[in-house]
């Protein structure tokens, strides 16, 4: 019944943990879980206003702009100024997206012939990969090593790959392994796009989720960026917005228009009602991403601490709300993780959800409260890893 790019899917992983999951909760265990990257606290009240308003409003009811508002995208463009010093045409380099992972998973559809390769890190988001795959492409992995900061090392690309490679996607902070990538970095890649003739895709969904006073790097900041790549940013972690569906791409004017041009056959824009919202959040005072910093923080340190105490050997992330802990020893990620439902009753990520390069490690989502960290702390203490 199903198509070949159906049945070539691998097994959804985390199928299997939810089912395990739901096992246990029938048990009635009081299961603690870390596992899902979703923000736990509301979306602001100034935000959730301003939908409530101009979800009343008709002129919002009809098919929305395949590009997105003017008025979102001019928003958007002046966020990126005053938060990133980025100058950017509206109408040109700005496109209105339904969730950056919908302009992941299209993005290929832009690029990729048949037989076209997209280097996609590994561990990472699965939808780079998936999207090439839909796309007739051929995903390539640059693994990303603890050794190498988790940062992909260009060298390593097989040269038979590297010349039929059209597209790159890249994500820092990065979620699994909430990494960093500074400007000298991107540096890099812009030269290796231009050397190689890449099209780079930055995934910047955690953009200003950082903590300890550092502040993540705009790719498109770098001199040249702006000639080979978009960067990606989303409403979803920054304003708690995950459920409205609200991102925008941001970049080379081209591969904008490329973009769009799928974009526009595929989906009809996103609800302007939901647009209007989002202005709000671009354009209001950010005080509300620096008290949900403050909230993460407080928990990462919480978990921290707690991993150490247990004889996890973990650093402290500046980004992202993920903490990613090898496994100790003696387990894999998979036979850790059940470990921790089974015998804790907490919900953590194995490492390997994300791809090969992710066996060894745990990913633990700091989207509960530090009293449950702590109570999960405590519970991994009795378990005497
Ligand atoms: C959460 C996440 C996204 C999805 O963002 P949406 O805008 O909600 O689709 C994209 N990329 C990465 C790396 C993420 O972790």
């Amino acid at each position: 019944m199903y198509s070949d790019r159906i049945n070539s899917l691998p097994p959804y992983l985390f199928a299997t943990i939810d089912e395990a999951k739901a096992a246990i909760k029938a048990k009635g265990v009081d299961v603690i879980d870390l596992g899902v990257g979703d923000p736990d606290q509301p979306t602001p009240d100034h935000i959730v206003d301003s939908m409530c308003e101009a979800v009343r409003m008709p002129e919002t009811h009809t098919y929305p702009s395949y590009t997105g508002m003017m008025s979102f995208r001019k928003a958007s463009a002046d966020w990126c100024k005053e938060a990133r010093g980025l100058e950017l045409d509206p109408a040109s380099e700005v496109l209105t997206m339904i969730g950056s992972k919908e302009g992941v998973a299209h993005i290929p559809l832009a690029f990729i012939n048949p037989g076209d390769v997209a280097l996609c890190p590994d561990p990472a988001y699965p939808v780079y990969k998936i999207g090439t795959q839909f796309a007739g492409g051929e995903p390539c992995i640059m693994p990303l090593l603890e050794e190498n900061n988790f940062l992909p090392d260009f060298d390593a690309i097989p040269k038979d790959k590297l010349e039929k490679a059209k597209l790159m996607f890249l994500n820092y902070p990065n979620n699994p392994t909430s990494a960093i990538a500074d400007k000298k970095f991107f540096e890099e890649v812009v030269q290796f796009a231009k050397d190689n003739d890449i099209v780079v895709i930055h995934d910047n969904a955690y953009s200003e989720m950082t903590y300890d006073g550092y502040q993540a790097p705009s790719f498109l900041s770098v001199d040249g960026a702006m000639d080979v790549g978009i960067e990606l940013y989303s409403l979803s972690k920054t304003y708690n917005m995950t459920g409205w569906r609200l991102a925008f791409a941001v970049g080379n004017k081209d591969i904008i228009a490329g973009v769009g041009k799928v974009k526009s056959n595929v989906d009809s824009g996103a609800f302007d009602a939901i647009q209007m919202a989002g202005i709000t959040a671009l354009s209001s005072s950010q005080q509300c991403v620096a008290d949900m910093n403050t909230i993460y923080e407080e928990r990462r340190d919480a978990l921290l601490k707690g991993l150490n105490e247990i004889g996890l050997d973990v650093k402290a992330p500046k980004a992202t709300f993920y903490v990613w802990a090898p496994v100790p020893e003696g387990y894999d990620s998979m036979g850790f993780a059940k470990l921790l439902l089974e015998e804790a009753g907490i919900v953590a990520t194995p490492g390997v959800g994300f791809g090969t390069y992710g066996e060894g490690y745990i990913r633990f989502a700091l989207t509960r409260s530090v009293e449950r960290i702590n109570e999960a702390v405590e519970r991994m203490s009795k378990l005497n890893l």
